[in-house]
């Protein structure tokens, strides 16, 4: 479902029927989509790529890390990037 449908859903729910949707419940992916879309209220382009970041991170493996989408630096909830900026500043 593309973000902005997903948004215009449930903005849609809330003005007709009073309903706030504030918990997901499904598998991982649903869980972290759901983040994604709380932390980027103000803007569907960050909704989409934080989305993006997180699929692209569920997808990586040691052999193929695939972290580039993912947030920069120590307080990223992305553990491969907390890491690489920990290295950097030479904590590692
Ligand atoms: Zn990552």
């Amino acid at each position: 479902m593309e973000v902005d449908a997903m948004k215009e859903m449930f903005s849609r729910s809330e003005k007709l029927l009073d309903i706030k949707h504030v918990n997901y419940i499904g598998d991982d992916l649903t869980t972290y989509y759901g983040l994604a879309i709380r932390r980027h209220p103000e803007s569907a382009c960050k909704m989409k790529d934080a989305i993006w970041a997180t699929f692209y991170h569920k997808c990586s493996t040691g052999k193929d890390p695939q972290h580039s989408k993912c947030p920069e630096g120590a307080d990223s909830w992305c553990k491969w990037r907390v890491a690489e900026a920990r290295k950097r500043i030479g904590f590692i």
